[in-house]
């Protein structure tokens, strides 16, 4: 389980998360090259504050890329309670290290388009996208936020995979700027990502998300490290974790809807038909007295 705090201030509203057990559940489902669990890993950390914009019940916010990498296409879906999953269609990849040893997630995922799929209980979903920057991910997002939401962002994520290919850190934060926000804010936040280390780094020094906000807002300029650029709050702490919401009445479903002679033909030769959950692995299978019913009817 991992942990993400909501807060705001006189000029933002800012998150901080770390996902490290979500990624490792992550990477235990699906197995993924170091690359592949960096680039899912930093998806779903990035969802799962997304996610915490959505109002209603039942919501969900899904980052869709689609790209001329190795990865293909990455799809991550994040609820507003702490839940996300995600896939990559091509994870299995290694890929070579940056010169700098840093894993190469933007040569993975490559030039495409991120989309930003918001479920917020209307007919149709609201769809955002924009074209891939990096395929870093984080900037990425920051680019979409504020070309397609007009909504001036600063987001981080990072994941660093163990020697022993286990999740040591993963992480993230975004911060976003509110409407009219003040000029000497900004420049003091602009400063303040320039000069401080990355999320895995901060993590690796110690530091937990309440006190990585803190440092968002330390005042360089003061001498006192305890004085703050604006005061801000904590909102909200939510649990995050990794969970598929799939089961067996989904994808019965799902293969109803592909009609009676689709379903007869996937039947021939007396098989079962056997589907897999994409996001979490789980295995259904359903034999011709499933859908016997259908079958006799029209
Ligand atoms: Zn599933």
């Amino acid at each position: 389980m991992g942990k993400l705090i909501r807060g705001i201030s006189k000029n933002a509203r800012f998150m901080v998360i770390d996902s490290t057990d979500v990624v490792q559940k992550a990477l235990e489902i699906h197995n993924s090259s170091p690359t592949a669990i960096a680039a899912l890993g930093r998806a779903v950390t990035a969802a799962l504050m997304m996610g915490q914009e959505i109002k209603v019940d039942n919501g969900s916010v899904t980052i869709r890329i689609d790209s001329d990498g190795p990865a293909k296409q990455l799809i991550v879906t994040a609820d507003n309670k702490g839940n996300v999953k995600g896939y990559i269609a091509n994870d299995k990849e290694v890929i070579e290290r940056k010169a700098n040893g840093k894993l190469d997630v933007g040569s993975y995922i490559g030039k495409g388009f991120l989309k930003i799929i918001k479920d917020i209980g209307g007919k149709e979903p609201y769809v955002g996208i924009a074209p891939l920057q990096s395929g870093e991910i984080a900037e990425d997002i920051a680019y979409y936020y504020f070309t397609s939401e007009q909504i001036p962002s600063v987001v981080a994520l990072g994941v660093f995979v163990d020697k022993d290919m286990s999740i040591k850190h993963a992480g993230g934060y975004m911060v976003q700027l509110l409407p009219g926000a003040e000029d000497d804010f900004i420049t003091k936040l602009e400063e303040k990502i320039k000069a401080i280390r990355s999320v895995t780094e901060l993590m690796e020094g110690g530091m937990n998300p309440e006190r990585i906000a803190k440092l968002l807002y330390e005042d360089m300029s003061s001498e006192n490290p305890d004085d703050l650029v604006e005061e801000y709050k904590i909102l909200d702490t939510v649990e995050v974790n990794y969970s598929c919401d799939c089961n067996k009445e989904k994808f019965f479903r799902g293969i109803v809807s592909l009609g009676k002679d689709e379903i007869n033909h996937l039947l021939e030769n007396d098989e079962d038909i056997e589907v897999e959950c994409h996001f979490c692995k789980a295995k259904y299978s359903f034999n011709k007295d499933d859908f016997k019913l259908i079958l006799e009817n029209n």
